[in-house]
């Protein structure tokens, strides 16, 4: 199975990430739990984050998939709100 993503991360990724982790004393900023972690970008890639350690955050897969959920609304909802104003309404 192969799907492609939309924001592609750069090879250097899985470094990136470890450094993050070290950073984080390999905890979940938001809950501070040791399992299934994930490296989150802290301002989404789609709304123009980098992938610069200032941007990047340890989360667990919790917390993770809570703030991507909320992320992808925001995005609906701006993404409407553009396509409104293109319309002119
Ligand atoms: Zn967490």
């Amino acid at each position: 199975m192969s799907y492609r993503r939309a924001y592609p991360l750069p090879l250097t990724w899985p470094i990136l990430r470890r450094q993050v982790f070290d950073r984080d004393d390999w905890k979940c900023v938001q809950c501070g739990r040791r399992a299934n972690l994930e490296c989150d970008h802290k301002l989404a890639q789609h709304f123009g984050g980098t992938h610069e350690m200032e941007n990047l955050q340890t989360l667990c897969r919790r917390c993770h998939k809570r703030k991507s959920r909320s992320e992808r609304r925001q995005y609906e909802v701006s993404g409407q709100a553009e396509w409104d104003s293109l319309l002119g309404f």
